[in-house]
């Protein structure tokens, strides 16, 4: 992926919103308390995926108050993946972290993924409690140790979206559709330190999840297969002599 915009900033946070109006001014309250405390240059990039509950409207109007934070606004829903893409290719950060629109994650956590950033090139969040209704924790199990064991990982989590990459991670990838739930497993391909750190999880207080065991189920598991195969075929050789 191409990031053509200057690395000159500390950080920039990351974040798809798609239906999340009643979310924003909260979360931007959250996060800026939470970053000011860190001594860190940054910037918030919004991602609005064709919301249409007047989510890029607040965002504006929040804008004018803070220029740290950026919209960047698709005409129609494309998915988070795409949202994450087109995030990081405008952002400044030399770290990107990424997180929901709905605080299910807690930017006070933001701290935890930075301290591993010292040793690792990637933190993945893990949501050790759950926070979410029976099912949707019940098939988070299953999705999990099912990836795990076909894509042989060892992540516990790769539905949790707040996480921690050097920016370089995206250098050589190429993003496709569903992709945001194998980052862990792609940047290992890429040859990056993986690791993830226990963090918080708390109930959507507005608005709803946008997935259901119907629309993720599927979808993931042919997402699955696609990994499985790259991780396969991946090219490999060693060089004993080049002249
Ligand atoms: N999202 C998005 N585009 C989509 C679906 C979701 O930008 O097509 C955003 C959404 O607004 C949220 C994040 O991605 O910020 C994760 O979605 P959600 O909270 O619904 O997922 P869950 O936490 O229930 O798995
Ligand atoms: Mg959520």
């Amino acid at each position: 992926m191409q990031n053509t915009s200057p690395a000159d900033l500390d950080l920039s946070i990351v974040i798809p919103v798609y239906n999340e109006r009643d979310n924003l001014v909260p979360l931007e309250k959250k996060l800026e308390e939470e970053l000011s405390k860190l001594h860190m240059s940054y910037e918030i990039i919004l991602v609005d995926d064709g919301s249409m509950d007047g989510s890029p409207h607040i965002i504006n109007s929040i804008k004018k108050n803070n220029s740290r934070l950026k919209l960047i606004r698709f005409g129609s829903n494309h998915g988070q993946s795409a949202a994450f893409a087109a995030g990081f290719k405008a952002a400044r950060g030399k770290i990107f972290v990424t997180l929901d629109a709905d605080l299910q994650n807690n930017p006070a956590d933001i701290p935890l993924l930075l301290e591993k950033m010292e040793e690792f090139d990637v933190v993945c969040g893990w949501r050790f409690k759950r926070n979410d209704p029976w099912i949707k924790r019940v098939s988070s199990k299953i999705g999990n140790a099912v990836r795990n064991s076909l894509s042989q990982e060892e992540i516990a989590d790769t539905g949790c979206s707040l996480k921690a990459f050097r920016r370089e991670c995206f250098d050589d990838v190429k993003l496709f559709k569903g992709m945001h739930r194998f980052f862990p497993t792609l940047m290992k391909m890429e040859g990056f330190r993986v690791t993830q750190v226990k963090v918080s999880h708390h109930p959507r207080l507005h608005g709803e999840s946008k997935y259901n065991i119907r629309n993720r189920l599927f979808s993931s598991l042919h997402d699955l297969m696609a990994i499985r195969w790259m991780k396969k075929r991946q090219i490999n050789y060693d060089i004993i002599q080049e002249d």
